[in-house]
């Protein structure tokens, strides 16, 4: 039984990483894949951990290799899945979950089209720019790159399967949860997992 394929997209600054930190750390049965970037580590941040921090000519020996499932530019780095491991991961039926963008996200759902999509809306445009600059990571060019980017990728919602809107931290996190658990009930998963309460299928 294979696993199921989470893809998280959301504009930065919506909440995305607490959102998802917050489902791995209530359900122990989804994994994070990690992805390749170039752009540089944030403070805190640790190579293997949060990204693969590679350089520019790496990335591309990589990609050229065909090594990634997609890759994408996105407010001027490159970012991408690897290929290998996710199909291993999924083949072996690990539940896993990709924080990408939705360039990302459409390739992905070519290879994977029973991938289940879920889209973060932050409440407003406005909000966005508040937890933006409340971040303090990132320096105001870097901001204003993304908040321009962000309405690139709202316009986006509409490809997803799942809206979780992040007014409030704690229901989004049971939306999140919620979706998690909707998927692992699609009658696919069900059949495949509990065989057994399917043998009136059978019986005729
Ligand atoms: P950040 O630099 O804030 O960690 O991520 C910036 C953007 O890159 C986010 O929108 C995130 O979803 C996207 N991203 C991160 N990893 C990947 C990836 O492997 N592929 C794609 N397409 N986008 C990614």
């Amino acid at each position: 039984m294979p696993g199921t394929l989470f893809i998280v997209t959301a504009p930065s600054g919506a909440g995305k990483t607490t959102l998802v930190r917050a489902l791995l750390a209530r359900d122990a049965q989804v994994q994070l894949s990690i992805s390749y970037t170039t752009r540089d580590p944030r403070p805190g941040e640790q190579d293997g951990r949060e990204y693969h921090f590679v350089d520019v000519d790496t990335f591309r020996t990589l990609r050229d290799r065909g090594e990634f499932l997609e890759w994408a530019e996105v407010h001027g780095n490159y970012y991408a899945t690897s290929r290998v491991w996710l199909k291993e991961q999924i083949a072996a039926g690990r539940d896993t979950l990709l924080e990408i963008d939705w360039q990302g996200a459409q390739q992905v759902r070519k290879a994977f089209p029973d991938a289940v999509g879920v889209f973060i809306l932050p409440p407003s445009f406005e909000e966005l720019e508040v937890r933006l600059r409340g971040r303090g990571t990132d320096s105001d060019a870097v901001i204003s790159r993304r908040l321009l980017g962000a309405r690139g990728e709202m316009r986006h919602v509409g490809e997803f399967d799942y809206v979780i809107i992040n007014n409030d931290l704690q229901p989004a996190i049971e939306d999140m949860v919620a979706v998690v658990r909707a998927a692992r009930l699609r009658y696919a998963n069900q059949h495949a997992r509990h065989l057994h309460y399917f043998d009136f299928l059978e019986q005729d």
